[in-house]
């Protein structure tokens, strides 16, 4: 489960849940991402924070782990570099499905060595309630139409309608974020006064 997490949030954690259930994962290993390529330095909040929350937020599932693996990295954070650290790690044969958001898939064929990534896990696309997916089956299946192993999912999930960029508004505005993230995330924003002066980036 990749994503920037920043804040995790329930539509995160009801997202790996639903698909752990569909596809019968044993494990759900949160990866916080460390420096997106696809972002300007400095337009997420520091990694240790958003590692700390994505712990917190999954402690109490027996199937989530939180992984530093991504931000302890080092450098721009490719997902072929993680599953390739995967594949070292699980024994041959455990099959590796990559979860996130659907949008974030729209630039897939731009990312660090697309084909070998395509060939090496199962693709699950969350999407909020009313996505249009057709654009993106468009891309995936016009660009990569021949791949063998191609193997993509869509999981519609109502409770993404939460969203990361809304959260972190409702505390820049002293609105409420309670039951829109974890009582523990809820508590490590507001003690280190996270999301309080203008969005970066
Ligand atoms: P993003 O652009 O911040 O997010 C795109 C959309 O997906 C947002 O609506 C976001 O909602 C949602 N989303 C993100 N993670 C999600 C999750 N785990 N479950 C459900 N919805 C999720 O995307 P990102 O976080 O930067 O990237 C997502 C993943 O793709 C990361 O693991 C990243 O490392 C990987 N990626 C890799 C490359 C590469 O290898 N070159 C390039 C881009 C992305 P919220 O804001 O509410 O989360």
């Amino acid at each position: 489960m990749g994503g920037t997490f920043d804040p995790i949030h329930y539509g995160h954690l009801v997202t790996a849940e639903a698909v752990r259930h569909e596809f019968a994962i044993d494990q759900v290993l949160f990866i916080p991402t460390g420096q997106p390529p696809h972002k300007a330095l400095g337009a997420v909040s520091d990694a240790e924070s958003r590692y700390l929350m994505t712990l917190l937020a999954t402690e109490s599932n027996e199937h989530f782990y939180a992984s530093r693996m991504e931000i302890d990295r080092g450098g721009f954070t490719y997902t072929i570099d993680t599953i390739r650290a995967l594949q070292k790690i699980y024994s041959p044969g455990t099959e590796i499905f990559f979860i996130t958001g659907a949008d974030a898939f729209y630039q897939m064929f731009g990312w660090h060595n697309a084909e070998e990534l395509l060939g090496a896990c199962t693709f699950v696309a969350a999407t909020r309630p009313g996505y249009q997916k057709e654009e993106l089956i468009r891309r995936i299946g016009v660009t990569n139409q021949d791949h063998p192993r191609r193997r993509f999912h869509f999981l519609e999930v109502p409770a993404l309608a939460i969203s990361s960029s809304d959260i972190r508004e409702r505390v820049r505005n002293g609105r409420p974020i309670k039951y829109l993230v974890p009582e523990a995330v809820e508590n490590f924003i507001k003690k280190h006064r996270l999301y309080r002066e203008e969005e970066k980036g």
